[in-house]
């Protein structure tokens, strides 16, 4: 297989290479950070050394925050944009500590300095117009920060709160004109200067070519509208999407879309949602649960409908594969990605379908055809878990090990339920499956 040859060659998954490359980076960064603000001399007190030096941390982390979420086809692909944005979440916190700790130590470094009460050098650095633009940038982080704590994001309908998210790039841009008027380390010599600013460029770049040039290239490129749209069960449907030139689109099963249909719900509504197929070239499959408006209204979309895609996106693929025989669980709607990896596996495979009953099994048949096409072997596991005498309960290991006895020889794919992933995961751990095998999508972004 492809991607054992690569991991063969290289030595190491495309996970662990896409981390060592993030991690060189920005450890590499941080030494020529560290470099500069050495050779840049003391600030006008040791108070406002240090702030100084926060300062040049809370920009770096800045920079890294953009990285994170600039949907970078090649870091998306290895560590996912799960696992992106969880980065995303913590830099986050780290961000608003950073910036909190500068900005503490500007007011109390002049207020030494001038020996003023710290509210008036509060009041008085907040005329300094370079000052303010970086006080408003650092209220808005702040207020971003206690926006997603776990207590007030669960609060929050998920389009308010990436309303407010929006605000942030009115901070770096804040932040920017602040590092311009007020930076002395990176501008203690034509070098730094230089330095500061291409890589700056570099960020910016990476951010406006993932979240802005590239789906709007792909978008006028493919031109996606609806070609059908079909009822799976009383709650599920599938959506089909057509559009030009589809091969050229290097999407992979597994992967998902943040799928727009501008006509029928507005630009602002954007959901994921992951091919329930794998692409063919000619036509990529959603397949939705009624869960809230927008996937309970696509049963009503028009054929023809004019759709805007973002993606594919995802490291749930078959590029992590390092042995050939897989184990693919999913659980409910989390069928989808599953069903479109059967479709492209190749190796002995297996399917273990978790449902509450035969009835919500969606795709059912689909999955018994491709089964019988590829030789793999299908089990549909129905029934309320604890029902039963002994209690239903398919996941626990010794269940799993009953049904896949060579289980710690495959890659398991899980993408299901929260609690149903979680129970699958700690049977794994378990069961000694070696964690580079282990693949999970949970269908929630931090
Ligand atoms: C990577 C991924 C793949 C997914 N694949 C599928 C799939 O194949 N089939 C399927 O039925 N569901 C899938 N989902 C879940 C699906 O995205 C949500 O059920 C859907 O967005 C709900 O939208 P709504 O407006 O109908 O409901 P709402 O009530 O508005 O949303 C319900 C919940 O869905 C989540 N959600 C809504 N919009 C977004 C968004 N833009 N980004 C992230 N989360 C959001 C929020 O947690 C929200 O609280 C996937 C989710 C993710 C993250």
């Amino acid at each position: 297989m492809a991607v054992r040859s690569q991991s063969a060659r290289t030595g190491l998954s495309p996970a662990v290479a896409a981390q060592v490359v993030l991690g060189a980076g920005f450890l590499a960064h941080l030494v020529v950070v560290e470099v500069l603000f050495a050779g840049a001399g003391a600030g006008k007190n040791s108070v406002l050394t240090v702030a100084k030096f926060f300062a040049l941390h809370a920009a770096s982390i800045m920079m890294l925050q953009l990285v994170l979420v600039a949907r970078l086809p090649w870091l998306d692909r290895r560590i996912g944009m799960d696992r992106l944005t969880v980065w995303h979440r913590w830099t986050g916190f780290t961000l608003a500590w950073t910036v909190l700790t500068h900005a503490t130590l500007v007011v109390l470094g002049y207020a030494v300095l001038y020996s003023m009460p710290v509210t008036a050098t509060f009041l008085s650095l907040a005329g300094v117009i370079a000052s303010l633009l970086g006080m408003c940038a650092a209220a808005i982080i702040l207020a971003m920060a206690v926006a997603s704590l776990r207590y007030a994001r669960r609060r929050m309908r998920y389009e308010t709160w990436h309303a407010l998210h929006i605000g942030l790039y009115l901070a770096v841009l804040l932040a920017l004109i602040h590092q311009g008027l007020e930076g002395t380390t990176f501008a203690s010599s034509p070098a730094a200067r230089a330095y500061w600013w291409t890589v700056w460029t570099l960020v910016l770049l990476a951010f406006l070519t993932g979240r802005i040039v590239l789906p709007i290239w792909r978008n006028a490129h493919h031109r996606f509208r609806v070609a059908a749209v079909e009822p799976e069960s009383d709650d599920v449907v599938s959506v089909y999407v057509t559009g030009r030139h589809l091969h050229r689109l290097d999407a992979r099963a597994g992967q998902f879309f943040i799928w727009r249909f501008p006509t029928h719900n507005g630009w602002w509504q954007a959901n994921p949602f992951s091919l329930s197929a794998a692409p063919d070239g000619r036509t990529l499959r959603l397949t939705a649960k009624a869960v809230g408006t927008t996937s309970a209204g696509l049963r009503r979309l028009p054929v023809g409908a004019p759709a805007f895609l973002e993606g594919p996106y995802g490291a749930f693929t078959a590029l992590h594969r390092t042995r050939e025989a897989t184990l693919l669980i999913a659980g409910g709607v989390g069928i989808t990605p599953i069903r479109a990896m059967l479709e492209e596996s190749t190796g002995p495979a297996v399917v273990l379908y978790r449902v509450h009953s035969m009835d919500d099994a969606v795709l059912l048949r689909e999955l018994q055809w491709l089964a019988g096409e590829r030789g793999a072997q299908l089990h549909v596991l129905a029934g309320r878990t604890g029902s039963g005498n002994p209690p239903f309960a398919p996941f626990e290991p010794a269940n799993l090990r009953g049904l896949v006895p060579d289980i710690a020889d495959r890659d398991v794919y899980v993408c299901g339920p929260p609690a149903m992933t979680d129970a699958v995961l700690r049977s794994l751990r378990e069961l000694g499956v070696p964690r580079g095998q282990v693949h999970a999508e949970r269908f929630s972004l931090a």
